[in-house]
């Protein structure tokens, strides 16, 4: 398989009032054709800032830097000008929002919407949008898509907006759809069956699916690969078996002791503490303040990356045989 999407050590910085903030410090990993990765984390943790990166909404915004790379396809979308950037956008890369009832036009039908998508790119008779747009209807599981294609979004449920919001992703045969936390809105029950539809559509159209969420619940449902964000930098990533099994990085460990196992009647133990401030980010390992296992080289430096297997790489100095020596020598356990 060959990467469809490839983060290579993103940068994204926010001019403020006084100084600038780094909301995305190094992040780096990708997406291989047809599958899905979950990036995880905490909030503000730079989850959606990657993501609207990706989709290029940080280029050409004032006050905003960004370095590294971001290739599609191989190509790179921080060097994109912006009409190249609206082309990838939906005809390419579909977006699926968080809170489907802003992210629709209340003003407009659902078969409307979903006909801009279909438009957006392509060349098409008004017969042939109209039946596209009811297609899509249909293939995201709502029914009597005839009669709902004329119905405006407050006549939907929560759930079924989310559906028109994924069948608006789809109008363009998106290769890659970046879901930021799309069940999160939405009660148990109707997130499993959300959940289920984006597997059904990679599985039928092979899209790749970048799937943005703080719920690891979510994630072992979903993915196949997981990349484990931490103030702006991915600290561990690895294929679903590797993060749930065999988790590496303290951060990973404390994000699973928090996920409610109810088969096991488990106490759920949640991370103390909060995110460091990214306006003054710490020198060594961004974890360090709530880390149980710190040593004085992580106050002092960043964590190197260590490969574990192929996927499975880990940002931590208890991964590094010179900081076990440091320790070992010196007890500088803190
Ligand atoms: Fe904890 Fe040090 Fe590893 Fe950071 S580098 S997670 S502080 S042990
Ligand atoms: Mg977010």
């Amino acid at each position: 398989m060959s990467a469809l999407l490839e983060v290579n050590n993103l940068e994204v910085f926010f001019s403020v009032y006084g100084g600038s903030v780094q909301a995305v410090r190094g992040a780096a990993f990708h997406v291989n054709k047809g599958e899905t990765l979950a990036l995880v984390g905490e909030s503000g943790s730079g989850k959606s800032v990657t993501a609207q990166s990706i989709i290029g909404a940080m280029s050409h915004k004032r006050g905003t830097k960004l370095n590294g790379s971001i290739l599609f396809k191989g190509k790179d979308v921080l060097k994109m000008k912006k009409r190249q950037l609206y082309e990838i956008r939906g005809s390419e890369i579909g977006f699926v929002f968080q809170d489907p009832m802003t992210s629709l036009n209340p003003t407009m039908t659902i078969g409307k919407q979903i006909e801009e998508g279909v438009t957006l790119h392509q060349q098409l008779s008004k017969k042939e949008v109209k039946k596209t747009a009811i297609e899509l209807i249909r293939l995201v599981g709502i029914p009597d898509a005839e009669q709902r294609y004329h119905q405006y979004p407050h006549e939907f449920s929560g759930g079924m907006r989310q559906r028109v919001i994924i069948a608006i992703a789809l109008a363009c045969k998106p290769e890659l759809i970046i879901a930021d936390e799309p069940t999160t809105a939405l009660d148990v029950t109707i997130q499993a069956q959300i959940l289920d539809l984006l597997r059904d559509i990679q599985t039928k159209n092979s899209t790749a699916i970048l799937l943005i969420t703080h719920d690891l619940g979510v994630v072992a449902e979903s993915a196949q690969r997981v990349a484990v964000m931490y103030a702006g930098m991915i600290v561990e990533t690895g294929t679903v078996e590797e993060i749930f099994d065999s988790p590496k990085h303290p951060y990973t460990w404390g994000l699973l002791n928090s996920v409610p196992r109810l088969e096991r009647n488990e106490r759920l133990t949640p991370i103390e503490g909060s995110p460091p401030d990214l306006f003054e980010p710490p020198r060594g390992c961004p974890f360090v303040e709530r880390c149980k296992y710190a040593m004085e080289v992580c106050v002092q430096h960043l964590p190197p990356s260590t490969a574990i297997s192929g996927d499975h790489r880990v940002l931590c100095w208890l991964l590094d045989e010179r900081a076990n020596r440091d320790i070992g020598e010196r007890g500088e356990q803190i």
